[in-house]
């Protein structure tokens, strides 16, 4: 049976259904997936591009389906804020990411700051900061190694967001705007939140050598943070020609494959620091 989407498109009512049945599986083994022990953390690694030093990780969650391997978070992530799982997910991967830190650390190698993604459901939890500060204190982290990545589409409220950033910057972690200049950040706004970093989305990042509307952004955005004495880090940088350009303007923080995939923690410690140990 044919019918017509919502977005014009024609599919089948089976594959629908097939679909649905597939999603249905996927948010039930989901559930079990945490006790299960089957969420994985990888680490990207950021740099310095003048000393190419690593100057810190963004944890980014995966998960080792029993049988489809390793899934990204873009197909479960959206599951798990649909039905509320984000909460113990989210929590789970805060609460590894700051261990993982203070366990590298422990065991000779440096002890550097993790940006952990929020989802929406998350920064607007009521229980945000009392659960992140007992994170804190469980994994005895200092605040400052542990950076929250938000993005404009969360700040809708202007008001009740910057609530929740007061509430986060008092227990000294650090915030930054994630996918910066693909959402509605009104610039009066950005003076007022109180946050430290704005993260130069990868989509103008993309094109960047041959598209000199991309060139302008990028510039306008170092630019702009610089103003506003914010710290700005580039991801999905790619080419050495990517990041000739970043650092023309003066833009110094990079994440991206040129570089480093997101890495198993083992690996960021193989590939980066304690190679005599492993
Ligand atoms: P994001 O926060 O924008 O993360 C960056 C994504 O870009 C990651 O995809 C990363 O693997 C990918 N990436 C890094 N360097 C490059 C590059 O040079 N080129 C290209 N093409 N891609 C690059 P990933 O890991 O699949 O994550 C996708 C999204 O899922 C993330 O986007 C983030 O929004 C979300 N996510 C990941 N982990 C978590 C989490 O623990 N909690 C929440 N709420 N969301 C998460
Ligand atoms: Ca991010
Ligand atoms: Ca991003
Ligand atoms: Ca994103």
């Amino acid at each position: 049976v044919k019918k017509q989407g919502k977005n014009g498109h024609l599919f089948y009512t089976e594959d629908l259904s097939d679909q649905m049945i597939a999603r249905v599986e996927l948010e039930s083994d989901l559930r079990k997936a945490i006790e299960r022990d089957e969420l994985v953390v990888y680490y990207q690694p950021q740099f310095h591009a003048e000393d190419n030093r690593l100057i810190g990780v963004e944890a980014l969650v995966r998960w080792n389906h029993p049988s489809r391997g390793i899934l990204s978070p873009g197909v479960f992530i959206p599951i798990a804020e649909e039905t509320g799982m984000i909460y113990e997910i989210g929590t789970w991967v805060l609460r590894e990411a700051c261990r993982q830190m203070k366990q590298w650390h422990r065991e000779g190698g440096p002890l550097i700051p993790v940006s952990v993604n929020l989802s929406a459901h998350q920064f607007h939890q009521p229980n945000l900061v009392e659960y992140i500060r007992s994170i804190l204190e469980e994994t005895k982290l200092d605040p400052q190694y542990l950076e929250l990545e938000i993005t404009e589409s969360m700040m809708m409220d202007p008001a009740v967001s910057i609530n929740i950033l007061h509430e986060l910057n008092k227990i000294g972690t650090r915030i930054s705007l994630d996918d910066f200049g693909t959402g509605y950040s009104s610039l009066s706004y950005l003076k007022k939140f109180p946050i430290h970093k704005l993260k130069i989305d990868r989509s103008f990042i993309a094109d960047l050598s041959e598209n000199q509307n991309d060139q302008a952004i990028v510039a306008t955005i170092i630019a702009m943070a610089q103003n506003l004495k914010l710290d700005v880090i580039a991801e999905g940088i790619e080419t050495k020609d990517q990041l000739d350009i970043l650092t023309e303007n003066d833009c110094k923080k990079i994440q991206g494959y040129y570089f480093s995939s997101p890495l198993a923690a083992s690996e960021v410690e193989k590939a980066f620091f304690i190679p005599s140990r492993v």
